[in-house]
């Protein structure tokens, strides 16, 4: 079963880098290599032999394993299993450190930037 939630963060109301960014990773971090844990049905084997999360390489991405509304409510479904890629992006200035990509793909959904630079 996947389940998963974020608790207590504003990525609750947001999802806007699920739904802007292509997610890459390596391969050896889906379940079909022992130890990995990304489910591999979610995810797309490219020609440059890396992992992609199925969705974010469409032209307007939006990545399969994202529920809800982008900006009011979301989940990542796959959360406690999702991509190192994923679990890298932190939300910007959480523990005092900036993240231009957070705030980019926010403005993209019209939503507020965390950061001041
Ligand atoms: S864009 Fe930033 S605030 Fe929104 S879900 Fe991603 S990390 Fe969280
Ligand atoms: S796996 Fe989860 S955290 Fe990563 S892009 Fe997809 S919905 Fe977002």
């Amino acid at each position: 079963m996947r389940k998963t939630s974020i608790t207590n963060s504003p990525c609750e109301a947001c999802g806007a880098c699920c739904a802007f960014f292509r997610v890459s990773f390596p391969n050896f971090e889906t379940s079909e290599v022992p130890g990995g844990v990304v489910p591999a049905d979610l995810t797309f084997f490219s020609k440059d032999a890396i992992r992609y999360m199925k969705g974010t390489e469409a032209k307007s991405p939006r990545c399969v394993a994202l529920e809800g509304c982008v900006g009011v409510r979301v989940k990542c479904t796959i959360y406690e299993n999702r991509p190192s890629t994923c679990r890298k992006f932190n939300l910007s200035w959480k523990n005092n450190i900036g993240n231009r990509l957070c705030d980019q793909a926010r403005g993209v959904f019209g939503l507020q930037a965390f950061s001041q630079y």
